[in-house]
Order: C-alpha cells, then sequence, then structure tokens
C-alpha cells in the first residue's frame, strides 16, 4: 500500500536561506514516525515545509494527492493538522473558544460535536476548565489544549513539534500516553518533533535522522535507538 504521507527531494527557504536540502520521507497510515536532529537541522521548518508555512519545492504527496502547491487551510481540510512549537492557543480566549474557533471551517456539525466530546475523554482536566482563559492554564494543560484544537480539526495526520517542551516529566509522560492514545484508539498518524529523542523513540515506530537540512539517516525507531552513533549523539549514554 502507497504511505500515507511521501515526501521527495524537499527544499525549503527563508527569504534566501535555503533551510532544507533534500529532505525525502514516508509515513505510512497508523503509524508515529519522529525527527531526531540538532538544533538548526531542519525538523521544524519540515513540518512547516508539509503543511505550507514556508517556501518550499519538491513534491509532498498526502494519501497520493499532491499538497506541495496547495495553501495551509486547503492542506488542512485534508485532514493534516499542526501543533506548533509555542502552542499556538489563542490566551485571551476560555477552553472552549479556542476549541470552538478551531472546528470553525468544518461543515460535518456531528463529528464536530463528536470530536469536542473526544476531547474531553481524553483530556478530563480540559473539560473541568472549559471556561477557565487559555492563558491562566498550566504549561501541560494549554499543550494538552494545542493537541485538542488540532484534534477538533479531525485530523488523520497530526504534525507535532516539540510536546514536551518546557515541562515537567510527570506531565510529559501523561501527554505522550495521551499521544498513543489518540493514534491507536482514533487511528490518528503522526509526525513527531521531539528534543527528548528517547521519550520520541518509544513512541515511534520509524525514525529519520535530519543533519542541515538533509536525510542522513532512517529506519525502525527501535533500530536507530540502538545506533551507537545516535546514542551518543541523541541519547547521552
Ligand atoms: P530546533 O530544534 O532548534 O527548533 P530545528 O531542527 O527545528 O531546530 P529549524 O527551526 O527548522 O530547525 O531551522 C532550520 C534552519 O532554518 C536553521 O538554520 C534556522 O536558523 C533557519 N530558520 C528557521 N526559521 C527561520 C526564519 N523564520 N527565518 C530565517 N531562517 C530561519
Amino acid at each position: 500500500m502507497a504511505p500515507m504521507l511521501e515526501i521527495k527531494g524537499l527544499k525549503a527557504f527563508y527569504g534566501g536561506t535555503q533551510a532544507l536540502h533534500d529532505v525525502g520521507l514516508d509515513l505510512e497510515a497508523g503509524g508515529i514516525t519522529t525527527l531526531l536532529g540538532a538544533n538548526g537541522a531542519g525538523k521544524t521548518t519540515t513540518l512547516r515545509a508539509i503543511c505550507g508555512m514556508v517556501r518550499r519545492e519538491g513534491t509532498v504527496l498526502f494519501d497520493g494527492q499532491p499538497i506541495d502547491k496547495l495553501a495551509t487551510e486547503d492542506i488542512v481540510r485534508l485532514g493534516v493538522a499542526h501543533v506548533p512549537e509555542g502552542r499556538g492557543t489563542f490566551t485571551g480566549l476560555s477552553v472552549e473558544e479556542n476549541l470552538k474557533i478551531a472546528s470553525f471551517g468544518r461543515r460535518d456539525k456531528s463529528g464536530v460535536k463528536r470530536d469536542m466530546d473526544l476531547v474531553f475523554t481524553y483530556f478530563p482536566r480540559l473539560k473541568e476548565r472549559i471556561s477557565q482563559q487559555a492563558g491562566t492554564l498550566s504549561g501541560g494543560e494549554q499543550q494538552m489544549l494545542a493537541i485538542s484544537r488540532a484534534l477538533m480539526l479531525g485530523p488523520r495526520l497530526m504534525l507535532l513539534d516539540e510536546p514536551s517542551f518546557g515541562l515537567a516529566p510527570l506531565i510529559v509522560q501523561e501527554i505522550f500516553r495521551i499521544m498513543r492514545r489518540i493514534n491507536q484508539e482514533a487511528g490518528v498518524s503522526m509526525l513527531l518533533v521531539e528534543q527528548n529523542a528517547s521519550l520520541a523513540l518509544d513512541l515511534a515506530d520509524r525514525a529519520y535522522l535530519l543533519e542541515t537540512g538533509h536525510v542522513v539517516m532512517s529506519g525502525a525507531a527501535q533500530d536507530l535507538k540502538n545506533d551507537e552513533g545516535i546514542r551518543r549523539s541523541y541519547l547521552g549514554y
């Protein structure tokens, strides 16, 4: 079966600066793939290039359909949701307003209701805080809200950028457990960028290593976890 997401020869540019030179990856439907790499390697830019938030060249196929020339809103409509670095919630709005705004573009109102219920089964803490201003939530709750906003788009693929950033280990574990449930129970595929390489490799089934905008290694997540170079450079043992 063809991969759900297929990327070939992807390049990305910030003005005159080329941040991605040659990124290629395949993601199977139902899978979790992680992108590893040092700071500045191009992980965030890869996610942004997939969803059309940066100037890009190359081929990106989603379900076999080219999305590399589509606008971000059209890519979202096809079922690709981005959970950005820094979370991207509306801090002055309530939890409920944040969730409703995320689903504005959808016409399937029964689907919206179902996804709102789903969000609260995954994140009961958000239900308890439904009227609270997003800016007053804890860091972990804000990350939960960011993931929930993506869920409200009814995605088939989620692009997650540093979900553990700035959070205490226990809350990171909780969020990763819920990400696994979303993958397994709701069938949402994931492409994950994560500083905590060990955690990312445990969650993912496949992994790619980026260096200066190129893919330099890829394989089963457990194989990369056992690779000596990866262990030394990214796992610290
Ligand atoms: P980090 O883990 O530090 O977030 P990363 O692997 O996600 O790193 P990117 O943020 O994708 O890396 O950055 C890739 C390259 O693009 C870097 O050289 C970075 O300086 C450059 N870059 C990123 N954003 C911009 C921007 N808005 N304008 C210009 N250059 C940028």
